[in-house]
């Protein structure tokens, strides 16, 4: 009945589906768990007449020019530049950190050092990570360093990992560096821009495709069986030989056979507020008060008429099931564990594995777009 199934309906199944209905005109099964598509990037209009990111902010930024345009067949875009202010000792300063942070939080003619210094080892305008920067032996410098390294990713790495900023994969922090310029935008990408409508409604136009079938609601083991021992996948009970595109947890995919990967979690806390603004950007991060890390406002992101705005705090937490599984924990064991599912995932010649649990990758969604796109041109 169907060439391809996908097991996901979120950024990366969404895309390779769409590709292979409309490209290849072969049909596809898209089986979902969740009561709607578009994964974590999923939104909606919320009772005050906002759009808001049901899993928190999702904030689209690329440099690939052909990942712009590939989504751009779906969605007319807002231009939106995503700004993040962090509260440290009373002052909210931009982050990533970068001359303004530095000019709000220290004496004139110590920043005046500091940031020539900068500019002296890095020249105007780089991007340098915190454990980078650390490691400099210059006064000025250390004295920066450790000022940005204790205030800013200390606590919020501890809240958001459970581990000191060391312990972590050093890709991680470096996802926001410090910018010798004053930039004071969240990202530097050629394109930043959310879906004019939402995400919710690019993603109808993507699946939006009779050759295209979803079932909600339902999780894969329902009706698809693997049998490891002889690398086969079963569909309702009959040998599937068409191909199986997995985007979600691996280690679920194979009954945890090598035993669980871990993944950390996120609560999210709605609140409505009776005014028209709540804070002063979209995102605000406390890295070292309250147990949430970041209050993003929606209204920031998409502007609204309403006289009242929503607003989400995120509170990290370990993952177990029933949660979401929001990133991977790059722990030497968990990367070894990985590198075995993936191993035993190539011994069927017909799994495909993509997205950031699948693929065990901190993707941002370019990069998971992007991947998508090239699997389809590459393997399908
Ligand atoms: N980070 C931090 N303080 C901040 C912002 C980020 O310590 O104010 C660290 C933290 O470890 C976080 C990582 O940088 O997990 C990546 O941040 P990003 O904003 O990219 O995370 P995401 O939006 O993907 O949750």
């Amino acid at each position: 009945m169907f060439d391809y199934i996908v097991v996901g309906a979120g950024l990366s199944g969404c895309v390779i589906a769409e590709r292979i209905a409309s490209v290849l005109g072969k049909k596809v099964l898209i089986i979902e768990k969740r009561n709607h598509i578009g994964g974590n990037c999923y939104d909606y209009i919320d009772e005050n007449g906002i759009v808001v990111h049901k899993y928190g902010p999702h904030l689209f930024h690329t440099d690939y020019e052909e990942v712009f345009e590939y989504l751009s067949n779906f969605t007319d875009w807002r231009l939106y530049e995503h700004r993040v202010l962090a509260s440290i000792n009373g002052c909210k300063v931009p982050i990533p950190f970068n001359f303004n942070s530095i000019y709000m939080l220290f004496p004139e003619n110590l920043a005046n050092n500091m940031i020539n210094t900068l500019i002296e080892y890095f020249g105007y305008g780089s991007k340098i990570p915190i454990l980078e920067l650390k490691k400099l032996n210059n006064e000025n410098l250390k004295l920066l360093a450790d000022f940005i390294y204790k205030n800013v990713f200390y606590n919020y790495t501890r809240k958001q990992w459970g581990f000191d900023p060391e312990k972590i994969d050093p890709s991680v922090t470096a996802r926001v560096p410090v910018y010798t310029s004053h930039d004071n935008r969240y990202f530097t990408d050629k394109y930043q821009a959310v879906p004019e409508k939402g995400y919710s409604i690019m993603f109808n136009n993507m699946l939006n495709n009779v050759n295209i079938k979803i079932l909600l609601n339902t999780d894969f083991r329902e009706l698809i069986n693997i049998d490891i021992d002889n690398q086969k996948i079963y569909f309702l009970g009959n040998i599937f030989n068409g191909k199986l595109i997995f985007t979600g947890m691996i280690d679920e995919l194979f009954n945890y056979s090598f035993g669980i990967l871990p993944y950390r979690s996120l609560k999210f806390d709605f609140k409505t507020v009776d005014k028209d603004f709540f804070q002063e950007v979209a995102t605000i991060n406390y890295p070292n008060n309250y147990d949430f890390t970041r209050i993003t406002e929606f209204k920031h992101i998409h502007p609204s008429d309403s006289k009242k705005s929503t607003i989400v705090y995120e509170y990290p937490q370990d993952y177990d099931l029933g949660k979401v599984p929001y990133y991977p924990v790059f722990t030497d064991d968990a990367k070894n564990r990985y590198l075995d599912y993936l191993e035993l995932s190539e011994k069927f010649k017909n799994i495909i594995l993509i997205g950031r649990l699948a693929e065990y990758k901190y993707y941002d969604m370019d990069d998971a777009v992007k991947r998508a796109l090239e699997v389809f041109e590459s393997i399908i």
